[in-house]
């Protein structure tokens, strides 16, 4: 098995689309779809491409009600191309008889390529080779190489191809009765010889996007010049068409190039022109090509985690490191976008940034963390926003929305479509303010696995004392516990909106957020006891309008925080989540076929979830896998609770057989859980259905509107943590492996406090360089510290250590 490459050998109608959304390319700056150049959208197909940060509102109508939707825009198909033979039909998939069909997706490279052999109602026999990238090299260019060989025929081909504006976002069926047309066309036209272009525009967030083309022709290896005929649609749709002359056995190859910018490009003032002048620099594909390889290799070196014995896992594992990649990248340090839940790759979720970013950017942290920075940057930009979010709800400080697009409001829907029950229902999910927690705490990690303190001070302190400050005026002292508790909130198991019998959406005293919501407090009292210079401490004060009443707040709350847990060590979901009926699991088995999703089973039965002990996903387990084991332990310990394994395992066993892992995160969540607690075969069980996840699409349909970039980033990070046993603590790296018995090794790098760990992991043995990433004359050590097997460990920077074990 090529553990490189994805490989399609049958053309299967039905799961084109989830095809599509695997072969997705991107580069951090745009994503285009792995859909055929020969279709447009419908039956089957879904071109799509999407750029970072690229949204837009329209207004619906539903049933009296004004939905309002930040949709990511499905901006301008560029892939636009077909041809037909003496002016017959123009040829697709739908009109011609599949004799071949492979496609393969080349992770190493970076390339998507095709081989199909058709053969037309008149038994003309065609051989199509096509080869695409977007490139990794200059974020604004992508392009493919078409080449079409006659097999049984000589006559006269005509081929069109161009660039499509003619399109809506309509890529995910549950959002069919929103508005869905978000551009308007600007302008139309050609350039130089070869050159077409659009220019449209967001019709309310008012972007700018161009695209413009080069189609380049070439007979055998040699490039000729046909007459183009320029066939244009009002302003929406543009094509170059051409005939050739074709013999029989004899090559011909179209290379489409493009480059796409937007008004929202730093440094450029005329988009169309800038799109222009840098597709004119390209002399060919292979120009293109040949940097975008070089740049993929670079990126292997430091990304790629080799495993020696296990085929699919090493297969997914890069699919995933790819799509990550893809997802975003260094480019992001020059546009203004967050960590989107699906990738560039589709339309769910609307490109909308959850606390997703949480499962993702330890994968980042730890390999590129200019990546995680740049991510952050977009939440610290809507600081601001979400300050404004906590006002209007009454609150202090930053109280961050669920959902994220543009501008950091809220964009979490108020009404939600259940696809079974056909009804529309009340969404609370905007409750789930935990998101907040997870900014401050991919801050917190961020800054500890980089040691960027030059963050921390600018823009991360900042942000966690906003959350801190927030989370202390949602915080409530009750007089009878004498403790305090959070009410009005849901956790990250979205099943639980609210009490049974409540009229009102959120729960009190979710276990996850108590305790997170106490954690951040305590980082924010060490930022600003003992990390901030005087004159820093003063100037973010003053800033903030922080007072030392609501620090002392924070100390208190600190001390005396709910954790609802009984006698017996089991944490309680929420308060009165005891109270809540059992599920009979089996029977939901054995009538459904697939029960990930029991919210939308029990509501399509006219029952509520919120009536019963079940979870979407993790959720007090979340606990375990956030916190280091000791770092939890000293928060329950001193809030006043016990914690210790036995508490771990209890809880594992409590929540596991309860939860239907309706969200990919949770099978990552239980892996690692299960790690920690010694189940080691029921940690690689969770690994192995988070790695099909989104391949083989188990969830039913999600993974076609897009990837799950979390299940993407946590499942890396469950492979290190369980194999590697890699731990990333404020004072050390801990590494205690771990191989299954049929692995022969792994192998991986990883970034930690700007040095580079070079490590190899045998079944009894490691291998281990650590090469500081800056050859400063005065680094400042001799030797690193790393604990391997719980034996304390001291390198010299470059030397290779072998450690038995
Ligand atoms: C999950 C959330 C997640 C969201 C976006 C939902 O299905 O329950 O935890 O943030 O998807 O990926």
């Amino acid at each position: 098995m090529n553990t490189w490459k994805i490989v399609y050998n049958k053309f299967n109608s039905e799961e084109e689309c989830l095809r599509e959304a695997i072969c997705t390319l991107g580069n951090g700056y745009f994503g285009t779809r792995g859909a055929v150049c020969e279709n447009y959208a419908g039956r089957g197909h879904y071109p799509g491409t999407y750029i970072a940060g690229v949204y837009n509102t329209l207004i619906t109508n539903i049933s009296g009600r004004d939905i309002y939707n930040e949709d990511f825009v499905n901006c301008p198909n560029w892939l636009k191309l077909n041809f037909r033979i003496n002016r017959d039909k123009w040829l697709t998939r739908f009109n011609t008889k599949i004799l071949l069909w492979k496609v393969e997706l080349d992770l190493k490279k970076g390339v998507l390529s095709r081989r199909v052999r058709w053969q037309d109602d008149k038994g003309r026999i065609t051989l199509i080779e096509s080869q695409r990238i977007v490139s990794m090299a200059h974020p604004h260019l992508g392009g493919e190489r078409y080449s079409i060989t006659p097999e049984n025929y000589n006559g006269e081909i005509t081929v069109r191809s161009g660039i499509d504006g003619l399109i809506i976002n309509g890529g995910v069926g549950r959002y069919g009765q929103l508005n869905s047309t978000h551009l308007d066309a600007l302008s139309i036209g050609t350039f130089s010889d070869d050159g077409i272009f659009i220019q449209m525009q967001t019709n309310q967030s008012k972007i700018e996007i161009t695209e413009a083309l080069r189609t380049l022709v070439y007979k055998k290896q040699k490039r000729i010049y046909p007459k183009f005929i320029i066939r244009k649609n009002a302003k929406n749709k543009i094509n170059h068409e051409f005939t050739l002359q074709v013999k029989k056995g004899e090559k011909h190859t179209i290379s489409k190039l493009v480059s796409v910018y937007t008004s929202r490009d730093h440094g450029v003032a005329d988009n169309l022109l800038i799109a222009q002048e840098t597709v004119n620099k390209v002399r060919s594909f292979d120009h293109i090509y040949n940097a975008h390889v070089a740049k993929w290799t670079a990126l292997w070196k430091k990304f790629d985690v080799e495993v020696k014995g296990d085929d699919f896992v090493q297969l997914i594992l890069r699919l995933h490191t790819f799509h990550l990649l893809q997802s975003a990248s260094t480019y992001n340090e020059d546009i203004d976008a967050g960590m989107t839940a699906r990738g560039l790759h589709g339309e769910a979720y609307r490109g909308h940034i959850f606390w997703d970013e949480l499962y993702i950017y330890p994968f980042y942290n730890l390999h590129a963390p200019e990546i995680t920075r740049a991510l952050l940057m977009y939440r610290y930009r809507r600081l601001g926003a979400a300050k404004e979010y906590a006002k209007q709800n009454s609150y202090k400080g930053a109280m961050y929305p669920w959902q994220s697009a543009s501008i950091g409001d809220e964009q979490t829907q108020v009404v939600h479509l259940n696809p079974l029950s056909g009804k529309w229902g009340d969404d609370y999910s905007c409750l789930q303010r935990h998101v907040s927690i997870a900014i401050a705490y991919n801050v917190w990690t961020y800054y500890f696995t980089t040691g960027d303190r030059d963050f921390l001070n600018r823009f991360g302190a900042e942000m966690i004392l906003e959350i801190a400050n927030f989370w202390s005026s949602v915080a409530s002292f009750n007089n009878k516990t004498k403790r305090f508790e959070i009410d009005g909130v849901m956790g990250p198991d979205e099943y639980h909106e609210k009490l049974p019998d409540s009229k009102k959406g959120g729960l009190k005293n979710n276990a996850y957020t108590n305790v997170m919501a106490t954690w951040v407090i305590d980082k924010a009292l060490r930022i600003v006891d003992s990390m901030l210079s005087d004159v820093d401490k003063n100037a973010i004060m003053l800033k903030t309008g922080i007072s030392n009443k609501e620090i002392s707040l924070w100390r208190k709350i600190a001390d005396k925080m709910t954790v609802p847990m009984d006698e017996n060590g089991i944490i309680h979901q929420f308060d009165g989540y005891m109270d809540l009926e059992d599920l009979d699991w089996d029977d939901y088995r054995e009538r459904y076929d697939n029960i990930h999703r029991m919210d939308r089973i029990l509501k399509s039965e006219g029952l509520s979830p919120d009536d019963y002990k079940l979870a979407k996903q993790a959720d007090v387990l979340m606990l375990f896998y956030v916190l280091d084991f000791k770092e939890l332990k000293h928060i329950f310990n001193s809030l006043g609770y016990k914690m210790n394994r036995n508490i771990m395992k209890k809880n594992f066993n409590y929540y596991f057989p309860r939860t239907s892992h309706g969200s990919t995160l949770s099978l990552v969540v239980h892996g690692v859980v299960a790690d920690l607690l010694g189940y080691h075969d029921k940690s690689m069980g969770y690994l192995i259905e988070a790695l099909q996840s989104d391949i083989y699409d188990t969830q039913g349909g999600t993974t076609k509107e897009g990837i799950h970039a979390g299940v993407m980033g946590s499942s890396i990070d469950l492979f290190l943590r369980s194999f590697a046993g890699l731990s990333v603590s404020e004072d050390k790296l801990t590494l205690d492996p771990n191989l299954p018995e049929s692995w022969g090794k792994i192998k991986f790098k990883i970034r930690y406090k700007n040095i580079w760990f070079n490590i190899e992991i045998k079944k009894n043995k490691l291998t281990i360089i650590a090469k500081p990433l800056e050859e400063l004359p005065f680094h400042s050590f001799s030797k690193i510290q790393i604990e391997v097997k719980k034996s304390m460990h001291y390198v010299s920077p470059k030397k290779k250590y072998i450690i038995s074990f």
